[in-house]
Formats: C-alpha cells, sequence, structure tokens
C-alpha cells in the first residue's frame, strides 16, 4: 500500500465513522426533540408523560372510529340493562366532572362526547376510545354481576381515557415506528444478517421493554382513578378486587379477552383493596 492509499483509507474509514455519528446525532438529536416537545402533565394524574398528539387531533378520529364500529355491530337498546350502562356512564362522568372542579380545572372535559354502549357479543370485554366513548359487551354483564362491579369497570374505562392514555399509546406507537424506520436507514449498509439482528433485538426491546410496562402503568393509573371515580359516584367500592378475582377464576380456556390487556393478578387485586379507604375519603372530600 502506499502511503497514499493508506492515509485515503484511513480517511475513508474516519469518514464512514463520521458519517455514522452523524446518523446516531441526527437519531439522538430527533428523540430529544420529541421527547422534550412532548412531555406535557396531564391535569388529572399530575403526571408527566409523553404525548404529542392533542385532543383536537385525537378526539375526531376516535369518535369517527367509534361509530363506525357501532354500525358494525349490534348495539342494544332500551332493555333493562342497556339502560343500566348508560346511568352508570353517565354517573361516572359527573363524577369526574365534580373531580375536575374540585382541581380547579372545570374546562378539562369541554371537547368530551360521552357515550355508554351495550353491544351483543359473548366476549368478556369492556373497552374505552379517547374523548368518552365506552363499550361494554354483553358478555362481561355476568363477571360484572351488579351495578357496583359495571360501575368498577367503567370507572377504570373512563379513567384510561381521561388520563389521556390514547394519544400516549399513540405517541409512542408512532415513535416506535419512527424510530424502527430511522433504525432500518442506519443499519441499511450493515451485512444483512448483522442487520436483522440489530432489528429483531430493536423490535422486541421496543414492544417489552416499552409497550408493554407502558400499559401495565396505565392500568395502575386507571384502577386508581377508576376508584375514585366510582367511590365519589356513591358506588361500592369494596367490589373492585371482587370483581377482579371472578375475572382471575374465569382463566383457562374461557379466558376473558378483556385479559389480554387488563391482567388480572394478585398485586392488582391487593392494590384495589389497598385503594379503597383512600377513595371513600376523597370522595368524602369531594362530594
Ligand atoms: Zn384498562
Amino acid at each position: 500500500m502506499t502511503m497514499v492509499g493508506f492515509f485515503e483509507n484511513k480517511l475513508n474509514i474516519f469518514r464512514a465513522i463520521k458519517f455514522q455519528i452523524m446518523k446516531f446525532t441526527t437519531l439522538y438529536f430527533f428523540l430529544f426533540l420529541i421527547i422534550f416537545a412532548a412531555c406535557k402533565t396531564n391535569q388529572l394524574t399530575g403526571n408527566k408523560s409523553y404525548n404529542f398528539i392533542s385532543n383536537k387531533q385525537l378526539f375526531p378520529m376516535a369518535f369517527d372510529q367509534y361509530d363506525t364500529f357501532l354500525k358494525d355491530h349490534e348495539v342494544i337498546t332500551n332493555t333493562r340493562e342497556s339502560e343500566q350502562i348508560k346511568t352508570i356512564g353517565k354517573r361516572i362522568a359527573a363524577a369526574a366532572q365534580k373531580y375536575f372542579d374540585y382541581k380547579g380545572a372545570p374546562d378539562f372535559l369541554k371537547d368530551y362526547a360521552w357515550e355508554y354502549n351495550l353491544v351483543k357479543d359473548e366476549l368478556v370485554n369492556a373497552w374505552w376510545m379517547p374523548g368518552g366513548k365506552i363499550v361494554f359487551y354483553t358478555g362481561i354483564l355476568p363477571i360484572a354481576q351488579n351495578a357496583d362491579g359495571v360501575a368498577v369497570i367503567m370507572g377504570h374505562e373512563v379513567a384510561h381515557a381521561l388520563a389521556e392514555h390514547g394519544g400516549q399509546r399513540m405517541s409512542a406507537g408512532l415513535t416506535q415506528q419512527g424510530l424502527g424506520l430511522l433504525l432500518n436507514k442506519t443499519t441499511e449498509k450493515q451485512p444483512e444478517k448483522k442487520r436483522k439482528a440489530i432489528l429483531a433485538a430493536y423490535g422486541v426491546g421496543a414492544t417489552v421493554g416499552v409497550m408493554l410496562p407502558f400499559s401495565r402503568k396505565h392500568e395502575t393509573e386507571a384502577d386508581k382513578i377508576g376508584l375514585e371515580l366510582a367511590a365519589i359516584a356513591v358506588y361500592d367500592v369494596s367490589e373492585a378486587p371482587k370483581l377482579w378475582k371472578r375475572m382471575q377464576e374465569l382463566g383457562g380456556p374461557k379466558k376473558p379477552e378483556i385479559l389480554s390487556t387488563h391482567p388480572a393478578n394478585q398485586t392488582r387485586i391487593d392494590n384495589l383493596t389497598e385503594w379503597g379507604p383512600s377513595a371513600i375519603a376523597l370522595a368524602k372530600k369531594i362530594n
């Protein structure tokens, strides 16, 4: 190798390293920017969370999807059960308004368009969409068993909406996708095998490391706030641990659908037992 060749070679390596560093700097700068710009404090939880999607962007999308879902499914109306879902939903929403009045944020719910529908489906499930859109499946009613059970589930679903978990999940999902794309780009020149390994590690890490604990955190948050809402709406919150016990007992082949997103473990049941008295104390202060 001539001296010129040696230097050129060094220079090329240097250029390549510099290019990689630049790409990663851009990546980190991008990360820093979005995290910095997107951390906002939720008025309900007081937590700073990562969310760059505003309710103004999110709600119309959610309302649209909710309407489409209702059109494609059998919505039950004018039965004792469907009326019970609506009555309890309204009481929980009124409790939420009281909570925000108490917190000095009476306008928090102004863009919400509450709806509580019972849908004929044997799946043991209930779910929410941003902006106060709730669905109960008929399959969950035997597990809910009574008005207090329905109120605990309703409180939990409403709490997810109020804590803005939708925007947070979407932000995390989009970031995960965005970072995935960036990583895909930055590893473009790596040998195929190595590249696949890096991408696979990222995929696994992103799901297990970020998205799962993230949703566990959301479940705990929704349990706590949901219990408070049920207490403010004057339901018996001692039903909460009993309800999740019933869910857990259903396990096995008849595993309730709701358990795929709402793990019913002993910690959860213990938490709900422990938080009961403080939820009742808060309700006494607010009511
Ligand atoms: Zn949940």
